[in-house]
């Protein structure tokens, strides 16, 4: 398990800025023990080592190692990641996320190539590309994602490129430029139930969000729309089903459902562990309701097999279309 034990604990170098400053006043909350049904690769393959030397050489930053998703030394192990672009530090600060918060440094403009040029060297027939929040900037970074897709495309052309974006709340037209770029796979995150959002995701509106996705279909009905939470947060079931529904309404093509694990002490602690079983029945639902897609494990992640997860998909709306 790759649990980042913050450096708000005590073990911070010195100079070295606190992770997660907004953090620093709240009680420490028990991390809960994970069920036997939670476990993962231990990173350190040759290629994890080679995926890992690509990223450093070209100065990037992977969600995978910023959020200390579990599911690492799987991925890293398939040459499979996901960058992370405008920088390593968030202008929001929920409470379930790892990232660091504070005030981010200025774009850098040679990072869209960087990105490319990882791209081609890793050779990945699909990417996913996502990035902190950048509320600080006028357009909210959704030029940068289009000079990101443009970028890769332009060096290779035969990958599949899947964004995760922030919800761009208040930055009119944002969304358009990004959508404009043309990207294969639209992903917003909607996170939790609309209950929880309060304190977990207090920057956010979630109907904003369902509309964002709604909105991207709107623009480019074949752009393939995807938006994931996680569970464990106190969320009744009941108000996951709605929130499946809510997604529909929005033809939103792909759910993923997976358990939130707490980063560290200051984090919101886990509610509890949904057991395998529970998630097959969302799994079951939510392809009643409609969805061309859905991955619901404990260990999904929005990025965890997409390359895989897209040519599912693709040939799902296909099966749709031919029928
Ligand atoms: S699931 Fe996504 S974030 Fe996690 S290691 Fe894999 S690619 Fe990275």
């Amino acid at each position: 398990m790759v649990n980042v034990i913050d450096t708000l604990e005590g073990k911070r170098p010195a100079g070295e800025k606190l992770r997660h400053p907004e953090k620093a006043h709240r009680p420490d909350q028990p991390i809960a023990r994970k069920p036997a049904w939670i476990r993962v690769k231990a990173p350190g393959s040759p290629v994890y080592v080679e995926t890992q030397k690509i990223v450093r050489d070209n100065k990037l930053v992977t969600v995978c190692e910023e959020a200390s998703c579990p599911n690492i030394g799987e991925c890293w192990s398939k040459k499979h990641s996901t960058f992370m672009i405008m920088g390593e530090t968030c202008t929001r600060a929920c409470a379930f996320c790892n990232v660091a918060t504070g005030k981010p440094n200025p774009l850098d403009e040679a990072e869209p190539e960087n990105v490319a040029i990882a791209v081609e060297k890793l050779g990945l027939s699909h990417v996913v590309v996502t990035s902190v929040d950048r509320d600080d900037l006028d357009d909210g970074g959704a030029e940068h994602f289009a000079r990101t897709i443009r970028a890769i495309r332009a060096r290779s052309p035969k990958t599949t490129i899947e964004v995760l974006t922030p919800d761009f709340l208040r930055k009119d037209g944002a969304l358009e430029v990004v959508v404009a770029a043309k990207p294969d796979v639209f992903n917003h995150n909607l996170e939790t139930v609309p209950g929880n959002y309060l304190k977990i995701r207090p920057g956010a509106r979630y109907f904003h969000s369902v509309r964002l996705l709604q909105r991207v279909k709107e623009l480019d009905p074949e752009i393939f729309t995807k938006s994931g939470i996680m569970v464990g947060l106190g969320e009744e079931r009941e108000e996951v089903l709605q929130l499946m529904d809510d997604l529909r309404s929005a033809d939103v093509d792909f759910i993923t459902i997976g358990q939130y694990l707490q980063p560290t002490r200051k984090h919101h602690p886990v509610v509890g562990f949904v057991t395998p079983d529970e998630f097959k029945s969302y799994e079951t639902v939510a392809y009643a309701k409609g969805f061309l897609m859905v991955s619901a494990s404990p260990l999904t992640r929005s990025s965890h097999h997409a390359g895989e997860d897209f040519e599912r998909l693709r040939a799902a709306r296909a099966a749709k279309r031919g029928g």
